[in-house]
């Protein structure tokens, strides 16, 4: 009896904090392997050469980039990061004020990044961006079988592995693709005026579109099928940064922060999400140091471990920049994604990592 008794007191405890929780729609936004060094320094002016840079004309660049203090170069780069989520809401990831948001696969490249915060697992089998459909569960896929959810899941996607790291054809949650997808993948509709421009748009990489057709799908789809969660994926700024060109490296985190803030704009505008919604804001890899390694990743550049991780919503207490933070890593992001919706991912996947404590009221 004395046990029935503690039991409940577990549920009642675990059903009130869910019940006090205000979110009911959750969106993770993420840009490919963007530095914390840009997103918590701003442009590095080392970098403003053509020969570690690609850029010819540092005069310039220098105008448009740099300024003395931190605190003013990153509200370049990252306006609304700065203003708005470092006002309402909380950012990780600063090793200067000894925040630490790592890649624990080991390997900090992209499909083991994908999987592993996507799926809570850092998993040491996958060791290559090969097209290979994901073993893992991810939490789009599990919040598209709970109550309330089915049906109210979509992702938007740039990379063109992601339908693989997502597992397309068993997560049956509609994505958005600009690329080919893995027979028996639901795939989201969108308007033929963007598939077309997307399609006609691969002119730069093989395997990554411009971003402008990812901003323009992701907000057709909140406008029209109002996900309940939702995974949107930019890709150029790892492509500008392999390609060594610094200043379209940092054009594109612009217009990633851009995008999050005509996104926030957006369901802020919308009865559906408003007051009710969470953006949580991260990368899949961080890359070496400047002024030559900034260009790279993976398991033999050790900084590349590092990344940084951003939450907004009404569930997050508005700490803005973390400072002295307990090291978190990217496997922690799945088990969140479903906490501020309040679902326990662990049940459905034992082997993901535990939510990030802090980022939402206990
Ligand atoms: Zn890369």
């Amino acid at each position: 009896m004395k046990f029935l008794w503690s039991l409940l007191a577990v549920f009642m405890a675990l059903s009130s904090s869910a019940a006090e929780r205000k979110t009911r729609n959750v969106f993770l936004i993420t840009t490919d392997g963007l530095r914390w060094e840009e997103v918590f320094n701003g442009a590095d002016q080392t970098m403003f050469t053509r020969e570690y840079g690609n850029i010819s004309n540092p005069t310039n660049a220098r105008a448009a980039w740099w300024r003395e203090s931190a605190e003013e170069r990153r509200k370049i780069v990252m306006p609304f990061l700065w203003n708005e989520v470092a006002a309402k809401g909380q950012l990780w990831g600063n090793r200067q004020k000894k925040s630490e948001v790592r890649v624990s696969n080991g390997r900090n490249f992209s499909y083991p990044g994908y999987n592993e915060f996507l799926t809570g697992i850092a998993d040491p089998k996958i060791d290559s961006n090969d097209k290979k459909l994901n073993w893992n569960t991810n939490v789009f896929e599990f919040l598209n079988t709970q109550p309330g959810f089915q049906g109210r899941v979509a992702a938007v996607i740039n990379w063109d592995v992601l339908p693989w790291i997502l597992n397309g054809p068993r997560a049956q949650f509609p994505i958005w693709t600009p690329f080919d997808a893995p027979e028996g993948t639901v795939r989201l509709e969108v308007p033929e005026l963007i598939n077309d421009m997307a399609e006609r748009s691969k002119t730069v990489w093989a395997n990554v579109i411009l971003d402008t057709f990812i901003s323009a799908a992701a907000k057709h789809t909140v406008k029209t099928m109002k996900p309940r969660a939702m995974y949107i994926q930019f890709g150029e700024t790892d492509d500008w940064a392999h390609d060594g060109a610094y200043e379209r490296y940092l054009k594109s985190a612009r217009e990633f922060d851009r995008f999050i803030g005509e996104l926030w704009a957006l369901v802020q505008s919308m009865p559906e999400y408003r007051d009710s919604t969470t953006f949580i804001i991260t990368t899949d890899h961080g890359r070496g140091p400047a002024p030559v390694a900034w260009k790279n990743h993976g398991a033999n550049v050790a900084d590349s471990a590092y990344m940084w991780l951003a939450a907004l919503g009404p569930d997050t207490p508005p700490h803005g920049e973390r400072s002295e933070t307990p090291p978190i890593t990217q496997s922690q992001t799945a088990a969140t994604v479903a906490a501020f919706v309040g679902q326990n991912f662990l049940a459905a996947s034992p082997k993901s990592s535990p939510p990030i404590q802090g980022l939402f009221v206990p």
